[in-house]
């Protein structure tokens, strides 16, 4: 790296510091151009992403056929919010509805926005539907749960650093353990109104439960007549194999699997890929029976299900149909998982790999507050790849879908040097 191009990725990192909020750490390193499973930074260095921007960018970087609808959609109508029809959102609606099996879907912008969103639905519908006393419908939820950021979102949390100080939190939420059936059973209860619940946790570190548990928790909430909702966010849109990680195993991985999935969630939270990276699109999708309670004025959003989201979030599922990335992913993930075990078995630097699809994570066989996962990714950087710890001692491993074998076996050789050296360093 000559001094200019040092000076220029310094200045980008010096401004960012200067003049933006500091609610981020990131990696030192500052990017300026991607395709595919490539980004490039400032100083033209090229690098394999393997967080894929928290899963939103599973069809890869700047994917032509998404970016082509974006630019085309951007020159004729980009906003004309709820006030008026436009042409692109009943089109956009029916296609997303077909494609995972709902009624009807509720148009958002971020993932934050979705989970409150259905969060807000399962409340009005345990008072109009099952019942339940005003003002007093509890949400379920679980420990090391990761939802968003808003203040009723973070009053599902019990991340101290994510809610210290950001008190009076909102009421009504009970936290329970996750991968826990008896602890839900003892939950419920007629004032409950929803269980919400990711597939797998992924900031807590691509923590996989029991391959049974959300069947069985499903059943434990249709007995007690609550909404199962799931936060697909991260996991959704083929990441963890399949097109939604609750069609836990059944096999049918290349496409819809509506028809006969393990559990369908009464409540289906979408982000992040949903747009491939492109825009900030959500969606929450739920049958009529639910989502009848909605009526106008309740709930809305002035950007939600705008033109030109609903054009990009169209082309970006078309990409995964079309690309069979819930396929890949599977296979890949497969591979990712027997070549790591492989590594892991050759050092002792790493405890374990865990995951399903691309959504991988590999545990530091150290105490969970070193900083040796954070210098395991500088020195995975240096050497053209990109990853970031979640949770102390884990770094998680999410490369884009579109990933080819003979690529992904570069990635795992990029991570094998790295290990090595740094356990002899
Ligand atoms: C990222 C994420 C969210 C929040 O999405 P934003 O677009 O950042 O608001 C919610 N739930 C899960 C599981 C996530 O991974």
């Amino acid at each position: 790296m000559s001094v200019i191009e040092k000076r220029q990725s310094d200045k980008a990192i010096a401004l960012e510091a200067q003049y933006g909020a500091h609610n981020y750490h990131p990696l030192p390193v500052v990017l300026s151009r991607g395709e595919g499973v490539y980004v490039w930074d400032v100083d033209g260095q090229k690098y394999y992403d393997f967080l894929s921007a928290y899963s939103a960018v599973n069809q890869g970087h700047c994917h032509p056929k998404i970016i082509g609808a974006l630019t085309e959609q951007a020159q004729k109508l980009t906003l004309t919010s709820r006030a008026f029809y436009n042409d692109r959102l009943g089109e956009y609606e029916k296609y997303l509805c077909e494609f995972f099996g709902y009624d009807k879907v509720l148009p958002m912008n971020t993932g934050a926005e979705a989970v409150e969103t259905a969060i807000k639905l399962g409340r009005k519908w345990g008072y109009e539907k099952k019942g339940i006393p005003d003002g007093r419908a509890k949400v379920i939820v679980c420990l090391n749960n990761f939802h968003g950021r808003t203040i009723t979102i973070i009053s599902a949390s019990n991340d101290p650093v994510a809610t210290e100080h950001f008190g009076p939190f909102t009421p009504g939420i009970v936290p329970i353990p996750y991968n826990d059936l008896e602890a839900l059973e003892a939950a419920m209860g007629p004032d409950v109104a929803a269980f919400l619940v990711e597939p797998i946790q992924g900031e807590a570190g691509v923590n996989v439960p029991d391959a049974d548990y959300l069947q069985k928790a499903h059943a434990i909430c249709k007995e007690h007549n609550v909404l199962l909702m799931a936060d697909e966010v991260q996991t959704g849109i083929a990441r963890t194999g399949r097109l939604l990680a609750s069609c836990g195993n059944c096999d049918c991985p290349e496409k819809n699997c509506s028809g006969t999935p393990d559990v369908k969630p009464d409540v289906l939270i979408l982000g992040k890929a949903i747009s491939g990276g492109v825009l900030p699109v959500s969606a929450v999708l739920a049958n009529d029976p639910v989502m009848e309670v909605i009526r106008p004025g309740n709930h809305g959003s002035t950007f939600g299900g705008n033109p030109l989201a609903c054009a990009v979030a169209t082309a970006a599922l078309e990409v995964v149909a079309e690309e069979r990335l819930a396929e890949k992913a599977d296979a890949l993930g497969r591979l990712f998982r027997e070549k790591m075990q492989e590594i892991i078995d050759d050092t002792d630097l790493v405890r374990l790999v865990r995951g399903k699809g691309l959504l991988n994570a590999i545990v530091i066989d150290d105490s969970e507050d070193s900083s040796t996962a954070w210098e395991i990714c500088l020195a995975l950087k240096e050497n053209g790849l990109l990853a970031k710890p979640t949770h102390g001692n884990i770094i998680r491993f999410a490369p884009p879908l579109v990933m080819t074998e003979e690529e992904l076996l570069d990635c795992l050789s990029i991570i094998r040097k790295t290990l090595l050296e740094y356990q002899q360093s």
